[in-house]
């Protein structure tokens, strides 16, 4: 290493100890040359800055993928179905009602709803859904519909995105999850999923949702065919959109999953553990205005979820009770809720259920969990 390489990195440093913003130049820097363990002290400290102690929350939720039918072909993307397919389906209000009594049976308290851009479907279906679910599961928020889905459904119903938020929320929408974000530049979308949202239209759903009262998270999957550069420019997005309407919860980053899609071919050399705890450990320093940074299992594993605790995750995220996207693609971690208590307590932290909106909920019992 040069003197000079080593004088900025100690500039980086220093600042992120101090807690000042960091540069996008001083990211690049700290994701492509900083040192793993220095990162991860540095990242436990802003955690405890934004979360003090020794809590690490999660949530009972569980996903429903009411749709697989998909007209936006991505290439990463083991899960969809065209229309017409004889594996398409779409779920009726009783099948979705059904998941969630077993959620219900859990304690759980969000479903996220995601579907694939299905073509015909009319808003009022998504309407009629939220409202069964809201009139049936008052105590479940629906956490729903990534922006790629909003501005398809823009697209199709030829709506406003505002009013599409507004009828949602309306009928029962409460918060919308980051799904879609990928990397946001241009540059890459258009290599991984050049049908789908592009930066702005995914930063403006986020952003409109927020001047609603929503809430969102903020999610960003790398090691495909970006940067490092463009990592770091996927995150100054996501702050520069928070200084301005402050609605994300939390980032969530996880690293490509390459079995059974067609991006395989694009992608030699998947990203690995190590440069996942890199960038979550820079992201936590770098996105000083977002007050929770969760540990990716369902991609990396519960082992190096873990791990996670000491770069900068206070939440493990959700015990997803059923996933079919990330599934799809060849990742099968599953996590229940007393292994998702186990596995917090092991890494040495306290274990909390909390719901969307980061309220901690009374500590609870989970029938196999070890006390
Ligand atoms: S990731 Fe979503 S939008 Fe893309 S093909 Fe799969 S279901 Fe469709």
């Amino acid at each position: 290493m040069t003197a000079t390489l080593a004088s900025a990195l100690d500039a980086a440093y220093d600042k992120a100890a101090a807690g000042e913003r960091l540069s996008v130049e001083d990211a690049v820097l700290l994701l492509g040359k900083g040192d793993l363990l220095t990162l991860g002290s540095l990242a436990k400290a802003a955690r405890e800055r934004h979360n003090p102690g020794n809590v690490v929350t999660y949530i009972v939720d569980r996903n429903v993928n009411y749709t697989n039918v998909c007209v936006t072909y991505c290439s990463f993307c083991a899960f969809y179905r065209p229309p017409g397919h004889e594996e398409g389906y779409v779920q009726t209000f009783e099948q979705v009602a059904a998941r969630l009594e077993e959620l219900r049976a859990q304690d759980g308290r969000q479903v996220l709803l995601q579907g694939g851009h299905h073509p015909d479907l009319p808003i009022g279906w998504y309407e009629g859904m939220l409202r069964s679910i809201k009139a049936r599961f008052p105590e479940i928020n629906i956490h729903g519909f990534s922006p790629p889905e909003i501005t398809h459904f823009a697209e199709i119903w030829k709506l406003p995105v505002a009013e599409i938020v507004a009828r949602f929320k309306a009928a029962g929408l409460r918060s919308i999850p980051g799904g879609g974000g990928e990397i946001l530049v241009d540059r890459v979308r258009k290599i991984i999923a050049p049908m789908k949202a592009t930066s702005d239209e995914w930063l403006a759903v986020m952003g409109e949702a927020h001047r609603q009262g929503l809430t969102s998270s903020a999610t960003m999957m790398y090691g495909h065919v970006e940067t490092l550069a463009e990592r770091v420019e996927h995150m100054d997005r996501i702050r520069r959109q928070q200084d301005e309407t402050k609605g994300f919860t939390a980032f969530i980053c996880w690293s490509y999953q390459n079995p059974n899609t067609n991006l395989l071919r694009k992608v030699k050399d998947p990203a690995g553990a190590h440069d996942y705890l890199r960038t979550v450990a820079v992201a936590r320093l770098f996105l000083d205005n977002v007050r929770h940074v969760q540990s990716s299992w369902v991609t990396q594993g519960p082992k190096i979820g873990q791990l996670a605790l000491e770069f900068g995750c206070d939440d493990m995220g959700g015990t997803m009770m059923e996933e079919n996207v990330v599934s799809a693609a060849g990742t099968t971690f599953q996590l229940p809720p007393d292994e998702m208590e186990r596995t917090i307590r092991d890494a040495g932290y306290e274990p909390r259920r909390r719901t969307t909106f980061y309220e901690v909920l009374p500590p609870v019992t989970v029938p196999g969990a070890r006390p």
